[in-house]
């Protein structure tokens, strides 16, 4: 335990020696921070007055996505070191610690698909990803009803991944289905000062994890694409800078200023078309490197398999992620079309 309280080693003893995380523990920090372990790669922090926000960051659901793990990492470090003090409440969640060792995207099943209960439908609670997905759940409902006893009056959650392929719009946010609410400037500010400008509006529900905390829970949640993927220690952290500068400042400041939202600085995107492989056959029309948000020209095949051919409805419909490996039946590409908020 010295490694935890002095080091701040939690993410890695969560990945080497996850017995001593497997019964929830609760420790005091000297400046009165209560922290609670519930589970390996669960941390939570409550301050002695906490300032009204709820805040959960998650990292990780996508085992190889490693910038966003080293940032969350760094900031647990620093909270459990008491170099850090927080304001708010927060919640850290390390996904898939087995992935991670594998430098994986997934062991058995893409864990970013079995959110909102859909981890135990179908087959049921069957592989470790699928079991994950119902504990953190858990842990934010856990996390979210606690605040509410402590009168906190504000939830938001970011879903930190990195993409799998290029995007020329290197970072950008999926702002989850808000059933007719209206999208959030003050979010898009806020997401904008950590460095990301291109905004993804979905259109239905999804099984994600940001959905849930945004459909369930009232959380202000998005999935967050703060760059390419890269093994562990292998990123440029400087550009990862201003994500992690801004989230420090989330956790640690009581009220955040922001620079004034600007409509002309920001891309936001509706989804046109949803596209999933049914056939073997499935077939993306273009390069397997071709970055996120890259756009075509109305009428352009983007993909075909047997029985069916899909094409650009509109002038300047881009891809976002393509994917003609997915399993049968799942999302092989989205497609988005320009929109304002
Ligand atoms: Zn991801």
């Amino acid at each position: 335990m010295e490694l935890l309280r002095s080091h701040g080693q939690f993410l890695s003893l969560s990945r080497q020696s996850p017995a001593l995380f497997t019964a929830p523990f609760a420790f005091t920090l000297d400046n009165g921070t209560e922290v609670e372990i519930s589970a390996p790669g669960i941390i939570s922090f409550t301050p002695v007055s906490p300032k009204g926000k709820d805040i959960v960051l998650s990292s990780g659901v996508h085992g190889n996505e490693t910038a966003p793990i080293e940032i969350c990492d760094e900031l647990v470090q620093a909270l459990l070191t008491e170099t850090l003090t927080a304001s708010h409440r927060v919640l850290f969640l390390f996904g898939n610690l087995p992935a991670m060792d594998l430098g994986e995207r997934f062991v058995e099943e893409n864990m970013n698909r079995l959110f909102s209960g859909a981890h135990s439908s179908g087959p049921g609670l069957v592989n470790q990803e699928r079991v994950r997905a119902k504990e953190l759940e858990l842990a934010v409902g856990h996390f979210y009803r606690q605040g509410e006893k402590l009168g906190q009056t504000y939830r938001c959650h970011y879903d930190l991944h990195t993409a799998i392929r290029g995007s020329k719009n290197e970072k950008f946010a999926v702002y989850p289905f808000r059933h007719g609410q209206p999208w959030k400037q003050s979010q898009l500010q806020f997401l904008f000062a950590c460095g990301v400008n291109t905004f993804l509006l979905s259109n239905s529900p999804t099984t994600t994890f940001s959905y849930f905390s945004s459909n369930e829970f009232g959380a202000d949640a998005f999935t967050v694409e703060l760059g390419k993927v890269a093994p562990f220690g292998q990123n440029d952290m400087q550009r990862f800078q201003q994500a992690r500068d801004t989230l420090l400042a989330l956790i640690s400041q009581e009220a955040l200023s922001l620079p004034e939202y600007n409509p002309d600085a920001v891309l936001v995107y509706k989804i046109n078309q949803i596209i999933n492989r049914t056939q073997e056959d499935f077939r993306l029309n273009f390069a397997d490197d071709a970055p996120n948000f890259t756009d075509f020209p109305k009428g352009y095949l983007l993909a075909e398999e047997t029985g069916a051919q899909y094409f650009a409805e509109q002038e300047g419909e881009a891809i976002v992620f393509p994917n003609a490996k997915v399993a049968l039946g799942q999302r092989a590409l989205l497609t988005v079309v320009p929109t304002s908020i």
